[in-house]
């Protein structure tokens, strides 16, 4: 059941600029409710980010429509995930595209998420313990990939796991600083980057660093 508060997010997205109707009708489709905290619920579809567990937040809607709008996405595809969080951005992706592959290194995190996924039955999201910034070797090459934790450097390691036309969406940036959204393709040896907007993400934590 569809409440007034959802459809009004959906259009605030539309006249926001987010005017795929694949990525709305997904973001429809999907209860926020259930990936926000109990005691928030009654601001789930308020376009605004919100705190989660272990100090984290679930992405802003505005942001989680744009950049699933800007990673084109079709249903051949598969698309790798770094930063689980909630869960809530897998489950727009899952709607979009062939597989996801998503990575949470907290594993409270990871834990709620994946009670989610199966309450929701998204049987095509494959989700991991574990470090992303090491990426998915053996699930890679991705068409797709996204970082939902703000990196300081495009992860090298990240764009080898991408086929030679893919592409991948970033926070580019450090903490507490605003960060550039940027979207960088490959093309065959080539690597084009566009900036797409300017964002405010947690970290990308890493264990073993992003080069
Ligand atoms: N996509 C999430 C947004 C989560 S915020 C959602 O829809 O709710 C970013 C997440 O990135 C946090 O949960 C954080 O724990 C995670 N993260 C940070 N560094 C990471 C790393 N190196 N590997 C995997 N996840 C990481």
């Amino acid at each position: 059941m569809l409440d007034v508060t959802r459809i009004r997010l959906v259009m605030d997205l539309r006249s926001a600029g987010v005017t795929d109707v694949t990525v709305l009708s997904a973001i429809e489709r999907t209860p926020r409710e259930l990936f926000v905290p109990e005691a928030l619920r009654d601001q789930a579809y308020e376009n605004t980010a919100l705190p989660i567990a272990c100090g984290q937040t679930i992405s802003q809607p505005l942001v989680v429509g744009t950049m699933t709008q800007e990673l084109h996405l079709n249903r051949r595809m598969t698309v790798l995930e770094i930063g689980t969080g909630s869960g809530y951005q897998a489950a727009i992706l899952a709607r979009l595209c062939r597989r996801v592959y998503t990575i949470e290194v907290h594993r409270v995190l990871y834990e709620d998420a994946l009670e989610r996924f199966r309450a929701l039955q998204l049987n095509n999201i494959t989700a991991r313990l574990g470090d992303g910034g090491k990426g998915w070797p053996e699930a890679a090459p991705f068409d797709r990939v996204l970082l939902t934790c703000a990196a300081e450097e495009i992860p090298q390691v990240l764009l080898d796991q991408l086929r030679p036309d893919g592409m991948m969406i970033l926070p580019l940036g450090g903490q507490g600083r605003v960060q550039e959204l940027m979207r960088v393709t490959r093309s065959g040896d080539k690597v084009v980057t566009e900036r797409l907007a300017d964002v405010r993400f947690v970290p990308l934590v890493s264990t073993v660093g992003t080069g």
